[in-house]
């Protein structure tokens, strides 16, 4: 079952943190800046060599000062109102990074509230689609056996742990 925290994701010692990063990879504001601070500048040479990402989809790189192994990149959509497809890309977001740990033989991940920061999700739905998708996808995977949401307010952590109690009656097991 994941677990809801309030943390800077740069401290967390798990497999893989995973980064809401913008289209170029090159570094931008919020938990991305947080990210390539803390990770130092390897960080963005390797990123250099990527090539981008699109919207929805999900890159790694080693997490080269981090106590994390592995950082996973991914691009969440901007919001523009709900009707440009930003549920289905956010949703692609939480599974393409899934698949991407799974196969890098990560065992515990964590992810921040992709694109609820400067992109202008609602939480309240972004964080409805972040654990809907993960409980969704967490089956396929049985080596990832932990999944952090890390929250940077107090406010989205409360989000999050509301949603997770509606559901976990539901998840015994998982
Ligand atoms: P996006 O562009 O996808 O909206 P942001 O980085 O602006 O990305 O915000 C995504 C979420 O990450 C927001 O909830 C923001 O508060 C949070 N955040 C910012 N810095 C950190 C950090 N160091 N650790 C964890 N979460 C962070």
């Amino acid at each position: 079952m994941p677990t809801v925290v309030k943390a800077d994701i740069t401290t967390l010692q798990v497999d893989a943190i995973v980064n809401a990063a913008n289209n170029s990879l090159l570094g931008g504001g919020g938990v991305d800046g947080a990210i390539h601070r803390a990770a130092g500048p390897d960080l963005l040479n390797e990123c250099r060599k990527l090539g981008g990402c699109a919207t929805g989809d999900a890159k790694i790189t080693k997490g080269c000062r981090l106590p994390a192994k592995y950082v996973i990149h991914t691009v969440g959509p901007v919001w523009h109102g709900g009707s440009r497809g930003e549920a289905e890309l956010l949703a692609s977001c939480y599974r393409r990074s899934l698949e991407l740990a799974s196969g890098a033989g990560v065992k515990s991940i964590a992810f921040p509230s992709i694109s609820t920061g400067v992109y202008g999700y609602p939480v309240e739905q972004a964080a409805k689609i972040a654990v809907s998708t993960v409980l969704e996808e967490l089956v396929k995977y049985p080596g990832i056996e932990e999944v952090l949401f890390c929250c940077f307010s107090e406010g989205d952590r409360a989000v999050y742990d509301k949603l997770l109690s509606q559901l976990s009656p539901f998840m015994e097991g998982v």
